[in-house]
């Protein structure tokens, strides 16, 4: 019988989830899907100086938002738990003991001052940095001694002085490291008795019996040293995938100069996780099957480690846009509500934190810009007293609204800034803004004066009949259709990015919308 598929995905919690670490439990995630396996999810918080409760609380929030669900540890537990590494500490320690107890691993006495001695020797002669094996030699008697004098020590590995080391990673095939190049004799057990990342890392893919390690790229250089590790304690080592790069545009690794990284940033500015569940899931992997869209379970059935592409992967934000519109599209009129909400009110994905140094600009959203709040009983309401409205009327006009603005939104953001005609008197626009280019004031107060008359016809005719209509009146003035529109969508909503204006006419009603013309004619 084969042996059954286990994978994991074992983040740092000393940072927000970015998309290169999504795509990591992505893979992960997708790969135990496929092969009927189990998905892991293990925290590596043992870099207790960087690590942060709210990043834990920022993976959990991030997979269920993208709907990656996994089998075992984290908050769920399961048969080789616990799951999160600082409370596995007392395990690591024995198995360093065993390490040295079969002559594989070693004390080491040497103190910061030492260690720093040599660091400067080294630095000052060019010599490549790293420890001079000093304490590799002691012998039974000078161990024991230091042992009885109480003399702090870390534990560190015996690396082979000579030969090489060979693994087959999936995708990239065989790789010879030469024993001299791995980092001589690095620490297992710093001499706080805290494991390093490299001895939890193995001892944990271990005994959580993991099959296939499938990692970033840049962890190729631990592998040699991870396959020593797995040799010293005479352990057989997963089978290593380390996966494609993600680079921005120019080529260089993704970084937050290239645009958002973090997914907060992402769910912050409107994206749907669908459409980020299937863009990044082609990053570095692809079907070839003229297909653009999966859902998260499709992919669970299509994904094989042969669709891995070696060379990198390109973060392309157009396309992710467009997946996003894709999405946005797909979603019931209820749903969209749903999602978009938040924005419109500037809750929820509204609020959430992003990197500080974040240099995209912020979205406008929330009651500000929409004119909608969040009441206190999760309803929303209309800031403006004036308008009268109820939360019922409120929920209403944005229904009536949501297949409108559908078609335009790029982002669940965009929402915010279209709904605020509805919700507030707009202010008339200065003059300027409401005079198209190609026209001018005479006309424009021309086009304002036939627009009561067209907009009073609306109601009874059909979306065709009145698109007819309005192209029969720009006829009639000389003027192109947008000519004929622009004003009356300044006059109506107050801005140039509405909804389809017909529709928006509809919506705030004929007579309001004659008020408000009427208002804008006022100042011509
Ligand atoms: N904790 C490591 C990280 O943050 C895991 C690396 C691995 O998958 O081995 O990426």
């Amino acid at each position: 019988m084969e042996k059954e598929v286990r994978v994991r995905y074992a983040p740092s919690p000393t940072g927000l989830q970015h998309i290169g670490g999504v795509r990591t439990a992505l893979f992960n995630y997708l790969y135990a899907r496929s092969q009927g396996g189990k998905f892991i999810l293990r925290l590596e918080d043992t870099d207790r100086t960087r690590y942060d409760e709210k990043y834990v609380q920022n993976l959990y929030d991030t997979m269920a938002w993208l709907g990656i669900d996994w089998d075992e540890g984290g908050s769920k537990g399961g048969e080789y738990g616990p799951y999160v590494q600082s409370e596995r500490f007392e395990l690591y320690k024995e198995y360093a003991q065993k390490l040295v107890e079969k002559g594989e691993a070693y004390y080491c006495f040497c103190d910061a001052e030492r260690l720093e001695r040599i660091r400067k020797i080294q630095t000052e002669n060019k010599l490549p940095p790293g420890y001079d094996r000093n304490c590799r030699h002691l012998t039974p008697e000078e161990i024991k001694a230091n042992l009885d004098a109480g003399k702090p020590y870390v534990i560190r590995l015996k690396v082979p002085l000579e030969g090489e080391t060979k693994f087959t990673d999936h995708l990239l095939g065989d790789i010879v490291w030469k024993n001299e190049d791995i980092s001589p004799d690095p620490v297992l057990l710093k001499s706080d008795g805290f494991p390093t990342y490299h001895l939890a890392n193995i001892v944990d893919d271990h005994m959580m019996k993991i099959t296939h390690v499938m990692r970033a790229q840049e962890w190729i250089p631990s592998t040699p040293l991870h396959v020593q590790m797995y040799r010293s304690f005479g352990w057989e080592h997963p089978e290593f995938c380390h996966l494609p790069m993600v680079n921005g545009s120019d080529g260089k690794k993704l970084s937050k100069r290239h645009g958002s990284t973090s997914l907060n940033e992402f769910r912050a500015r409107g994206y749907l996780p669908q459409a980020i569940v299937n863009y990044v899931a082609l990053l570095g992997c692809s079907y070839d099957d003229g297909v653009d869209m999966y859902t998260l379970e499709e992919l669970g059935k299509k994904f094989k480690l042969e669709h891995l592409n070696k060379a990198p992967a390109v973060f392309d934000y157009k396309k992710l846009e467009w997946y996003n519109g894709q999405y946005i599209r797909a979603l019931t009129d209820e749903e969209l509500y749903k999602w978009t909400l938040p924005f419109i009110t500037g809750t929820g994905d509204a609020c959430l934190e992003i990197n500080p140094e974040n240099p995209q600009p912020k979205p406008k959203v929330g009651p500000e810009y929409s004119g909608v709040a969040m009441g206190d009983d999760g309803e929303p309401v209309c800031v403006d007293s004036s308008m009268n409205m109820s939360s019922a009327d409120v929920k209403a006009a944005l229904m009536k609204l949501m297949p409108l603005i559908k078609e335009r939104l790029h982002f669940l953001t965009d929402a915010a800034e279209m709904v605020h005609f509805l919700f507030t008197e707009p202010a008339v626009p200065p003059k300027a803004d409401i005079i198209p280019k190609k026209i001018d004031e005479a006309k424009t107060k021309e086009v304002l004066e036939n627009a009561i008359e067209f907009v009073k016809q609306l109601p009874s005719l059909d979306h065709e009949a009145s698109e007819a209509l309005a192209k029969s009146y720009a006829e009639k003035l000389g003027i192109k259709l947008g000519d004929f529109m622009m004003p009356i969508r300044m006059a109506v909503t107050g801005s140039r990015v509405s909804p389809p204006l017909m529709g928006s006419i509809l919506i705030l009603g004929v007579e309001k919308s004659v008020e408000r013309i009427r208002r804008t004619l006022a100042e011509f």
